[in-house]
């Protein structure tokens, strides 16, 4: 049986939707900006930021707006071009595809989950079918979802079944009356739930076993850590003002088997409150949690009144260089895209006509 928070659990702001509309006519025309970030590595930056210290937010609000991101990690500036644009090319026809469903009136919910969904299926990230190996050489998906208008959440860890884990994480929130659920539990919900569920096998992708040979390897030499690498998130704002977030992983790769990351864990890797901002993280998970990045961007708003470039700038200035990085946007629309690994796969979009993709830093 379904249950929903009270409401007077969370803040619900006033809807915008008259203030922000008013603010339409600063549209400028659709434009396609593809910044593939060409540059030596620049960590951080964000191409759309302007105000790193900004106390405040001052910008027109926006109707809507969209982030998304496919992974902070160390990928080569010298990419294949053919990697490179398989990259922004993914990321590309998620990021379109989120644009257009917010433009046309649908919830930032639905819109992260079929974003997330999206780059789930591209076996260029690692979510969903390109998800990375534990050390025992399977993989173990974690996700979660989370509603700004009420701060409910669903999560799931160490699933191994489900084709698209964000679905999952959307049902645990939705039908059942918790919000966490792991392992054979998880699976077993989901056959209740008729959620789609595959093969183990179909999260085979042979770059990720490679991947897993040579973090293997290293190990062996000298005690290595695990890889970081991928995952992917999303972050809306919709045309009725409300925030929601969703993200998605196959963790770290060579992790140990029953580890489980940030991404599911609310507050650390994924967080929304209409009343602040929603944020979606991606890196060394354990650091995640340790300084609940996700949510300290949303107390950093709230009581710091921070904007939202500056809060998201002070949660990962928190984190040891390499980390990683996040999505975030605020209740006007704010954007921020920071990370402080040498590349993050990330994308923005809003009804100003931003439309971006971005592997290294700034151009
Ligand atoms: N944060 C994820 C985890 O630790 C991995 C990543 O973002 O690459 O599970």
């Amino acid at each position: 049986m379904p249950r929903r928070p009270s409401p007077s659990a969370a803040h619900i702001p006033p809807r915008r939707g008259s203030l922000r509309r008013s603010h339409g006519i600063l549209a400028v025309a659709a434009a396609v900006v593809l910044l593939a970030g060409c540059t030596a590595p620049a960590p951080g930056i964000d191409p759309g930021s302007e105000d790193a210290q900004g106390a405040t937010e001052t910008a027109a609000p926006l109707d809507f707006a969209l982030a998304i991101h496919g992974g902070a990690g160390a990928l080569p500036d010298d990419l294949s071009e053919e990697r490179k644009q398989g990259y922004l090319d993914d990321l590309s026809k998620a990021l379109q595809h989120g644009r257009d469903r917010l433009a046309e009136g649908a919830p930032s919910l639905d819109v992260v989950q079929e974003v997330v969904r999206i780059l789930e299926d591209s076996p260029l990230f690692n979510a969903g079918k390109g998800a990375v190996f534990t050390h025992e050489g399977r993989n173990e998906l974690d996700a979660a979802i989370m509603d700004g208008r009420d701060l409910n959440c669903g999560s799931v860890a160490g699933v191994t079944t489900i084709k698209n884990p964000v679905d999952l994480a959307r049902a645990v929130m939705e039908e059942s009356r918790h919000v966490f659920f792991t392992g054979a539990g998880a699976e077993q919900f989901a056959a209740e739930q008729g959620i789609e569920t595959v093969e183990p096998e179909y999260f085979f992708v042979q770059s990720r076993y490679d991947s897993l040979q040579r973090a293997l390897e290293r190990e062996s030499a000298a005690g290595a850590e695990d890889e970081k690498r991928g995952t992917v998130g999303a972050v809306a704002l919709d045309r009725d003002g409300n925030l929601a977030a969703a993200t998605s992983t196959g963790g770290l790769t060579n992790k140990r088997f029953g580890r489980v990351g940030d991404v599911p864990v609310i507050g650390a890797g994924t967080y929304a409150n209409n009343a602040t901002v929603a944020v979606s993280c991606t890196g060394i998970g354990e650091q995640f949690i340790r300084n609940n990045i996700a949510h300290d961007v949303s107390a950093l708003v709230e009581y710091k009144g921070l904007s939202v470039e500056a809060a998201a700038q002070e949660a990962i200035g928190k984190l040891d260089p390499g980390d990683g990085g996040l999505i975030a946007v605020g209740r006007t629309g704010e954007i921020a895209l920071i990370f402080n690994s040498a590349s993050m796969l990330r994308g923005a979009a809003d009804s100003n006509g931003r439309f971006e993709v971005a592997i290294w830093g700034s151009p």
